[in-house]
């Protein structure tokens, strides 16, 4: 595991990043919020750990490194994401479902 994993806030039950929301064999990644720059599991984490809303990645920052890949520590950017069905350091699958938030997290 790499020294320079950024820790995972929030109530995360594994070293994996799933948490007590989301813990299917797919919730394998965290996400950097623009707010705080913390990684966190969900946006569930976020709003019960952080203590402010959340802000979201507006379009000018998909370059940022904003999601880590639970299994190997890979982190992808917000670009590299919007298109991945798992991540492309080990193949670890994503959850497609998270799809259906991305507006939580990152502006259209
Ligand atoms: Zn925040
Ligand atoms: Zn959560
Ligand atoms: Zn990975």
């Amino acid at each position: 595991m790499s020294s320079d994993r950024p820790h995972v806030h929030g109530p995360t039950i594994d070293g994996q990043t799933r948490c007590i929301h989301y813990g299917t064999a797919l919730d394998v990644i965290a996400i950097e919020f623009a707010c705080c720059r913390r990684f966190y599991p969900c946006h569930l984490c976020h709003a019960a750990d952080a203590g402010h809303a959340a802000e979201q990645w507006p379009v000018s920052q998909r370059a940022e490194r904003a999601i880590l890949c639970g299994v190997c520590g890979h982190r992808l950017t917000i670009d590299e994401y919007s298109s991945a069905g798992s991540c492309p350091a080990c193949a670890a699958p994503f959850n497609p479902g998270c799809t259906l938030h991305w507006n939580l997290y990152f502006d259209a």
